[in-house]
């Protein structure tokens, strides 16, 4: 199965389970991917949006665990499954989203308050803000400006009813970020 073909079965199994606002995890997943596109990412970063919570559709736990206070830890299933397919450049930015929304959540006045309630949740069952030390330890890793970027996109891509291209649209920057590094 090409890797185009197991991302399409992966949304065609459980894209259209609720991401918890309002949207769909297929309608995230293309909000987030088309966010980066539009801002001029590489097709690296695009697909790394893209498929930044593919964590979510691999593991077998219900849709409203974080709702039961169970931390899912679907950045570091979905960067895991992810690195055998791509490079350190989608890999890495999706392990790291989590993160990015600790350090954020720490270092930006204002972002905290800025998220869904969802995320403020799953912030806390995530480990909540992260330390001085821990927030320069992560500013200072050479994919974290990339796992920012596509932290902001992850905070938008919550649109109920936005219009996007759908997923054939990510095939070309899916296919020409496969492959190692
Ligand atoms: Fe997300």
């Amino acid at each position: 199965m090409s890797i185009f073909a197991a991302i399409e079965e992966a949304f065609r199994c459980r894209g259209a389970e609720s991401y918890g606002e309002g949207v769909s995890q297929l309608e995230h997943a293309l909000q987030a991917g088309w966010l980066a596109e539009q801002a001029g990412a590489s097709a690296a970063l695009v697909t790394a949006s893209l498929l930044h919570d593919i964590g979510h559709m691999l593991h077998r736990l219900p849709e409203d665990i974080a709702e039961r206070g169970i931390d899912a830890q679907h950045e570091s299933l979905g960067s895991a499954w992810l690195s055998q397919h791509f490079g350190l450049g989608v890999s890495e930015p999706v392990r790291l989203h989590v993160e990015a929304k600790r350090y954020l959540a720490a270092m930006e006045p204002g972002y905290f308050d800025l998220l869904s309630e969802a995320s403020k949740l799953s912030l806390r069952l995530q480990g909540g803000l992260l330390n001085a030390a821990a927030a320069r330890r992560f500013a200072g890793g050479p994919h974290a400006e990339a796992a920012i970027r596509l932290r902001r996109w992850d905070d938008e891509a919550k649109v109920v009813g936005l219009a996007t291209p759908d997923l054939a649209h990510f095939r070309t920057a899916i296919e020409r970020s496969a492959g190692p590094r």
